[in-house]
């Protein structure tokens, strides 16, 4: 956790929101958007993923995306792989964090990766290695992205024992960190307060736990809630909301990152996040997309009059 935050905020939209809406971002609008967002005081951004181009046109830049953005000053930056050869190309980028993605649903994991999560998890198993083994990738911390983990669109609701038995499998296969994902906005605040609950039960609280949740039925922010009451302090969000579907029109993607740290600095918590500043960083990506909508309120409606950001208690 960096130093004078309370939860971190993790920005997806480079990643989760390019690779869901047609406009393909320039390296250089990329970067325009990464430094305004780090500017504003964001601590971590997912800036690309390592999937073969032919299947993701839109990240197609990401080696070179993560070597610039590795250039900013305290920027902790991320990318997704996967498989071990996605993760080496990230290491070898130089990437901070390296999120393995794996579904909890069979079925999402055979249509997401092409493999059976006992594959993915052997596969995870290579990837710590190979960082182990390379002394100049020790410090990458290796993400265990649990997909689906609240409910599947192929074989619907997912059983909370299968989410903890890969949970316990991917910490024992070497993961740093465990991010929980609803990835398909099927999450509801109840369900997600049993799931952490029931997770920090299994695994202690010692295991740093990241939340990745999707706005589409509107239970976006309830469900951050619901999380950081159980004690998470990691959260995934994107600016502007930016994601959903090609296909769906008008659905949304993560939560909004704006309306998260307003709702986490309105509460107390530190964010480390000054909202006018990241409001720019909204309109720079923002003049970029071409008829994507965005979401989020807090855009629209600005700082209550008497507004204080949290501070140390
Ligand atoms: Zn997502």
């Amino acid at each position: 956790m960096p130093e004078g935050v309370d939860v971190l905020v993790h920005e997806m939209g480079l990643r989760d929101g390019l690779q869901s809406i047609e406009t393909i971002f320039s390296t250089e609008g990329k970067m325009d958007w990464i430094r305004a967002e780090a500017e504003s005081g964001v601590p971590q951004l997912q800036v690309g993923s390592f999937v073969p181009p032919k299947l993701l046109p839109q990240m197609a830049d990401s080696a070179d995306v993560v070597r610039q953005a590795i250039q900013i000053p305290d920027l902790v930056v991320s990318a997704l792989a996967p498989n071990l050869k996605g993760a080496k190309n990230a290491m070898e980028a130089g990437a901070h964090q390296v999120g393995v993605v794996m579904s909890i649903s069979e079925a999402h994991n055979m249509s997401n990766v092409r493999r059976s999560t006992k594959e993915s998890l052997e596969d995870f198993k290579r990837i710590v290695e190979y960082r182990d083994s390379n002394p100049a990738y020790n410090d990458v911390c290796l993400s265990g992205g649990m997909a689906t983990a609240f409910g599947c669109t192929i074989s619907g609701p997912v059983s909370l024992p299968d989410v903890m038995r890969i949970a316990e499998q991917l910490l024992k296969a070497g993961a740093n960190r465990l991010n929980v994902a609803d990835t398909v906005g099927y999450a509801n605040p109840g369900q997600v307060r049993d799931l952490f609950t029931e997770l920090y039960r299994t695994v202690g609280r010692d295991v740093a736990i990241g939340a990745h949740f999707h706005d589409t039925r509107g239970l976006g922010l309830a469900n951050a809630f619901a999380a950081l009451e159980t004690g998470v302090r990691e959260l995934d969000a994107s600016l502007g909301g930016l994601g959903g579907c090609p296909y769906a029109p008008g659905a949304s993607g993560n939560i909004v990152t704006e309306d998260l740290v307003f709702m986490l600095e309105s509460m107390g918590m530190r964010t480390g996040v000054d909202l006018k500043a990241l409001l720019k960083a909204r309109k720079i990506m923002e003049c970029q997309l071409k008829g994507e909508p965005t979401h989020g309120t807090f855009a629209k409606a600005g700082l209550p009059l008497g507004f204080a950001y949290a501070s140390a208690a």
